[in-house]
């Protein structure tokens, strides 16, 4: 947006709205969606459709005090491997249940931190995979890494099963910051990671950055932003910090008085977006960057930018295969979710028991609204529709942050920071409840 335009900071980037990585978004899935519902949507998919496959790797060496993400800090390296031992399992039944002729055009593996599993783990999941589905030859297959400690050899194993994409996480160069988020990694680690990624010939890296963290300041900002540029990394996401520590224990040792407040927030989020665009970066969506020769850059330029659970995404598939504890599973007709205890998860799988936990169906009119909440998040307009509310995005009209044209809607420069709010307001199951969701910025 530009650097003069008005904020609102109170009006809507404080606004609790979805975050929209589905619709209808997680907090609408119950408990009432198990197995058999995925099994029965997957026999109504066409025969060979693009597939998309996630692999959760729950565990973690350390916790990271800000993180929102399902991982545990396993005692002993055995209940990785009892983890493992399901996962096979997990792999196999469920490609039983996928459309027969599906072609799996991405993977993804997040966590977590998959750079937990050794070498030959990380081959043997990749072998089950590849047996058990029909993976491209030209699949992305992208890793999320924590560049503490990734050894070469696990970089090899990566390359050698086809890994061609890894995302590692920086958050912020500041020292203080990261003591206070208990993430100490300096700069030269992060560099060292990505040069071990390369000299295998995985040469795609994204790297993820944050702001609103516990002693982040602009210039902070800026300096990360620099220096993930400096790093040359391919595609840059930018995430606010989301502080709910009566859902995640351990952000209790974030010291709260030393978080920034929402106007500061709301600079450190416009200076990584500045600092970012100066270094040539391409603005994707509202919170990822990417080179100008990266495919995210060009899907975003040829209207093909999509988003799932892992943000804003080239991937065409309309299947996404969750596998793991807390895993997602998508298709046009619903979503469901595994138990994300990784001990039951395991226990569930072995035992053949449902190991899905909750999960919603998507109707007709569902799939509509998440198709134009899609364009809105990714294109920033979408059309208007004859049952809209009146008064849709009155306010915002006003305040010059949208624009209604030829009967679409449309998010000014000055509305963009505001996409979920408009979002929010095209949703027609977002007026009816009072849950609490994260700042919109
Ligand atoms: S490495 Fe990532 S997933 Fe693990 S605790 Fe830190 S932020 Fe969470």
């Amino acid at each position: 947006m530009p650097d003069d335009a008005p904020r609102f900071i109170a009006k809507y980037a404080l606004e609790a709205v979805p975050r929209y990585t589905s619709y209808p978004p997680a907090t609408k899935f119950h408990g009432k969606v198990g197995l058999a519902d995925w099994q029965r949507w997957m026999t109504q998919q066409d025969k060979n459709p693009a597939l998309s496959i996630y692999v959760h790797i729950p565990f973690c060496k350390s916790m990271c005090w800000y993180c929102g993400c399902h991982t545990t800090i396993p005692n002993a390296h055995r209940r990785v491997e009892h983890y493992l031992a399901a996962l096979d399992i997990d792999i196999r039944r469920r490609a039983e249940s996928a459309p027969p002729d599906g072609r799996v055009c991405h993977i993804h593996f997040g966590g977590g931190s998959p750079d937990m599993l050794k070498p030959e783990e990380f081959r043997a999941v990749m072998q089950q995979i590849r047996a058990s589905f029909n993976v491209a030859p030209d699949a992305e297959i992208a890793v999320e890494l924590d560049p503490r400690g990734l050894d070469s050899e696990l970089c090899q194993a990566m390359a050698q099963t086809g890994v061609n994409r890894a995302s590692l996480g920086v958050q912020d160069i500041s020292h203080e910051v990261q003591k206070l988020i208990h993430r100490i990694q300096p700069l030269e680690i992060v560099q060292a990671a990505a040069d071990k990624l390369r000299a295998v010939g995985i040469s795609a890296i994204n790297m993820d950055m944050m702001y609103g963290l516990p002693a982040q300041s602009v210039a902070r900002v800026c300096e990360t932003a620099n220096a993930i540029a400096g790093m040359g990394a391919d595609r840059v996401s930018v995430f606010g910090y989301a502080h709910v520590p009566w859902f995640k224990k351990h952000q209790r040792a974030i010291p709260e008085e030393r978080l920034p407040g929402a106007a500061e927030r709301f600079d450190q989020m416009l200076a990584a977006n500045h600092t970012l665009s100066e270094a040539g970066y391409e603005r994707i969506g509202f919170d990822h960057f990417a080179r100008p020769a990266d495919p995210l850059a060009r899907a975003a330029r040829d209207g093909s930018l999509r988003r799932n659970f892992q943000g804003y995404t080239t991937d065409p598939s309309t299947i996404l295969i969750g596998l793991g504890a807390s895993a997602i599973s998508e298709c046009p007709q619903g979503y469901v979710q595994t138990e994300p205890n990784p001990v039951r998860y395991a226990n569930a799988v072995t035992s053949n028991a449902d190991m899905i936990v909750r999960g919603v169906g998507r109707s007709m009119a569902q799939q509509a609204v998440a198709s134009r909440i899609a364009n809105l998040l990714c294109q920033f307009e979408t059309e208007v529709e004859p049952g809209d509310p009146v008064d849709l995005a009155k306010d915002m009209l006003a305040e010059a942050l949208v624009r209604i044209d030829d009967g679409r809607i449309t998010l000014t420069e000055a509305g963009r920071p505001y996409v979920r709010n408009l979002a929010a307001r095209i949703d027609p199951a977002f007026r009816s409840t009072t849950e609490q969701h994260s700042v919109a910025v």
